[in-house]
């Protein structure tokens, strides 16, 4: 029986309105999907000035007969549509065969295919086939669009520029070779390799290929389940942060998925540890059962909804939250500006031309190998060198206050660092056995007050302090307004006040902890994160003001400090959870190590 089933015309004159191919992404989307589809192990896909003038996909799938041939490029027929409900629960990728058609409408189209019996040539103009005739070709299909509307002018002015269009295909050409590590994907544009990964199944190889070496060094590989969900994949440094959302990869049972609520998940693990508007560069394949998840958005968009969103939030932040909790993420200073150049990044935005930087499959695989074999040794090493020198460690600490438990175990996070100087009135100096530090000290100081005050802001047994002079603050109508609804968030934070006639309010006391910042200042800055705040969450709003309160607080740039405040600075920077960061995000110690000096110095090579 043919593989291909008439559809109705309802849907057919929808799709014949266009809306499916606006880009030229749309088209190698389609191509590639049904490439996929086809049971293929290797696509290749070849464009001509971003596919603009032309589009060619070749791959080793199953291939059609002759009457499925011709089929396919009817309106009414399609091989993959059944149910949109089907597209989680079918091999087939679905729901797109509906767009050949309209493909062919606005293009010259070859399609060369063979099922492994006999091969069929189909040529069509305009969506109009001119001819159908036998061909030569080993199992698998290639299709040649060229002179994508070239007969709708108006379409063509709606394409962006060249390098856009390439950055959009590329994007999904990238995104699709993540999700199918298995499958070879070989993309070029005007015969300039730009991606071609092995098929090897590597999902760590693929990540390399796309993003290159310097940030391959810096993914962790995660992996978690609960009742409902199975994650498994690569979640990067937070020092490797990139100004594109795109970079987050979430696939939910193999497939590339858009998902608001999933992305925010992920950002919200990385809170303070990645400034707000910067993302880490994510893997995450998600297994679920099909039934936890409704398709019936628009599947275009690529979005899904997921019925248990509480368990699947919890397991997200797990699995991240646990690795970044174990990690040392002192940034290296010599590797920092290396992280950049290399790799596609923010690829929708500025995007490089592929003139200098082909693709080269071979030295690819060979500084892959080479990574490989150098994180082996040094997992080796790591495993060998920690236990015995581990033991005598502990009871050092263990001799400390017990109390300081908790501090105890974050202490190993950061080796004792002894400070050597000030440099322009900002950064430590500082020095331990593993090579030199350089830490900004209003990010540490700002580390340290934020933690301290997100401690006391959600301590219950608040201590409160009456002020000797009562603080008066008075509002313009529309703010009082805001800040009387929201009197409880005042009694939440433990200030004494009372209504003072019109649109005034007076504060008589005030928790302890907030009398240690710059009082007055503090107490306004509060204030407004109240009156302006929108899409009210208790935990956001208590983190606000931990931060903002700890950046009135901390010491300057341009503070000359002593050495013996730079000690204490750095001991109680080392007993934060998180010391690697200020609670804006950025980092508070960067570093380099003593054989990076080595290097820099040509005493080591
Ligand atoms: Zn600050
Ligand atoms: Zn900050």
């Amino acid at each position: 029986m043919s593989k291909i089933r008439v559809m109705d015309e309802v849907l057919a004159n929808k799709i014949a309105a266009g809306e499916v191919v606006e880009k030229c992404m749309n088209v190698v989307k389609e191509l590639v999907e049904n490439a996929i589809d086809a049971k293929s192990t290797v696509i290749k896909i070849e464009l001509e000035d971003s596919g603009v003038k032309k589009i060619k996909v070749t791959d080793n799938g199953i291939g059609m007969d002759k009457e499925d041939a011709v089929l396919a490029f009817s309106r009414h027929a399609t091989s993959k549509l059944k149910a949109v409900d089907d597209l989680f629960n079918i091999d087939s990728l679905g729901f797109r065969g509906e767009a050949l058609p309209s493909i062919a409408s606005v293009s010259h189209v070859t399609l060369k295919t063979s099922d492994g019996v006999s091969g069929t040539e189909v040529i069509i103009n305009g969506g109009k086939i001119l001819s159908v005739a036998p061909c030569d070709l080993r199992e698998g299909t290639s299709i040649v669009v060229e002179d994508l509307f070239y007969n709708t002018p108006v379409r063509l002015k709606y394409l962006k520029s060249l390098y856009t269009e390439l950055a959009y295909i590329s994007e999904y050409v990238d995104k699709m070779a993540l999700s199918f590590p298995n499958i070879k994907f070989v993309l070029t544009n005007n015969e300039k390799t730009l991606l071609n990964t092995d098929g090897s199944g590597r999902l760590l190889k693929v990540i390399h290929d796309i993003y290159g070496l310097a940030v391959t060094k810096k993914m962790i590989e995660v992996q978690g389940e609960n009742n409902d969900y199975e994650i498994h994949g690569y979640i990067s440094y937070p020092e490797v942060m990139k100004s594109n959302k795109n970079v987050i990869t979430t696939l939910v049972n193999g497939r590339v998925i858009k998902n608001h609520e999933l992305i925010r998940m992920i950002t919200d693990s990385y809170h303070t540890y990645i400034p707000p508007d910067k993302y880490p560069i994510i893997v995450l394949q998600i297994e679920v059962d099909p039934t936890l998840i409704d398709v019936n958005i628009h599947p275009t968009k690529m979005d899904i909804k997921f019925s248990k969103m509480d368990t699947l939030k919890e397991l997200v932040t797990q699995v991240i939250t646990e690795q970044l909790e174990k990690l040392t993420l002192i940034p290296d200073a010599s590797l920092e500006t290396k992280i950049e150049p290399s790799g596609k990044t923010t690829i929708s935005t500025n995007y490089t031309p592929a003139s200098t930087q082909e693709f080269d499959t071979h030295q690819k695989e060979e500084e892959f190998q080479k990574f490989e074999r150098m994180k082996l040794d040094f997992e080796a090493r790591e495993s060998s060198t920690t236990y015995p020198s581990s033991p005598s460690k502990d009871e050092e600490d263990t001799s400390l206050n017990l109390a300081e438990e908790k501090q105890v175990v974050s202490k190993e996070r950061i080796k004792k660092m002894y400070p050597v100087g000030l440099v322009h009135g900002t950064y430590i100096i500082a020095e331990n056995e593993d090579g030199m530090f350089i830490i900004d000290q209003h990010a540490a100081n700002e580390r340290i007050n934020y933690e301290y005050y997100l401690r006391e802001l959600s301590n219950p047994e608040r201590v409160v302090t009456d002020l000797l002079v009562p603080i008066t603050l008075e509002f313009p109508t529309n703010e009082y307004l805001i800040l009387k609804q929201n009197f409880s968030l005042l009694d939440k934070i433990g200030f004494g006040y009372e209504e003072f006639g019109f649109q005034t309010i007076v504060i008589r006391s005030l928790p302890v902890w907030l009398t240690k910042a710059k009082t007055e200042q503090a107490v306004r800055q509060i204030i407004d994160i109240i009156i302006t705040q929108e899409d009210f969450q208790m935990e956001k709003f208590l983190h606000h003001i931990a931060a903002t309160v700890a950046c009135k607080a901390s010491i300057k740039a341009n503070d000359h400090i002593m050495l013996k405040d730079m000690e204490v600075l750095l001991e109680r920077l080392r007993d934060c959870e998180n010391p690697f960061t200020c609670p804006h995000g950025r980092p508070t110690i960067i570093t380099y190590s003593k054989y990076d000096l080595e290097k820099l110095f040509k005493r080591a090579m």
